[in-house]
């Protein structure tokens, strides 16, 4: 790897991800991956369509040339991430203009929800910097900025003693709209669902700046995170590093009580 930090490239429908990062699906497949320069990813289903090899394009899947979005990715392919000066404006965001039709597909009224919850569309960047693991050993990806800033939170951390896991960072609004097909699949009524979940577009997630945080042996994503040492050290440091809680109890958005949910704002 050469000195700069991981780059996953993103664009509406593909990922563009450093190769040596994705597992392998069998033994051709990773021999490929190995010597792939850039996997093409599809976002909605996490299936692979091409390597990108010093030889040239390899299609992972049939008719590839049919792949809705792949011009876009291929244009990306090319586009080296400026990262020349860290700061919050640097990162450019991807179009939404594709999200209303399918929160529409869903059910959900976006300005009716929008209303209601105060929350608002969150655009994508257009590339995020690897943040380490999550304690599954899955890359983590965050803005430039908000990983540095992790790392930082984290080291902080465990020099008073305390280790701080990210469970999850950036999502992708396929990423979330996958939660709601399955879910609606297996009966679970959309009310219900939002109360959880922020509805696709709209999840803190979707912007690289959000993140998860537990600690070991406690379960992801648990209210009972709040009585943990770790818990106790973020509410006493996390805003010397930028962090603060997203989701206190009762807050206005009608979303439930998240302390692992944490966000990095300059
Ligand atoms: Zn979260």
């Amino acid at each position: 790897m050469r000195g700069q930090p991981q780059v996953l490239v993103n664009t509406p429908e593909i990922e563009l991800w450093p190769g040596g990062l994705l597992r392998a699906r069998g033994n051709r497949d990773a021999r490929t991956l190995a010597r792939a320069r850039r996997v093409l990813r599809r976002k909605r289903d996490g299936r692979y369509l091409a390597a990108d090899l010093p030889e040239g394009l390899q299609p992972l899947v049939p008719n590839l040339r049919r792949e809705p979005g792949l011009d876009v990715a291929l244009r990306a392919l090319d586009l080296e991430p400026a990262r020349s000066r860290p700061g919050i404006d640097v990162v450019p965001t991807l179009p939404l203009h594709r999200l209303e039709a399918r929160l529409d597909r869903l059910g959900i009224d976006a300005a009716g929800y929008a209303g209601r919850t105060g929350l608002v569309l969150v655009a994508e960047p257009a590339w995020l910097a690897f943040a380490g693991s999550d304690r599954f050993g899955r890359p983590l990806w965050l803005h430039v900025d908000a990983a540095r800033a992790w790392r930082n939170l984290r080291d902080a951390a465990l020099r008073d003693g305390i280790v701080l896991e990210s469970i999850s960072a950036y999502r992708s609004h396929d990423y979330q709209l996958g939660i709601f097909e399955r879910k609606r699949a297996r009966g679970q009524d959309l009310e219900d669902i939002l109360t959880v979940n922020a509805a696709p577009g709209y999840s803190e997630h979707h912007s690289g700046f959000a993140l998860d945080i537990g600690t070991p042996g406690e379960p992801p994503a648990e209210e009972s995170f709040e009585g943990t040492p770790a818990f106790d050290w973020l509410c006493r440091h996390a805003g010397e590093h930028g962090f603060a809680m997203s989701y206190p109890r009762s807050n206005p958005h009608g979303i439930v009580y998240e302390p692992w949910h944490w966000r990095y704002s300059r």
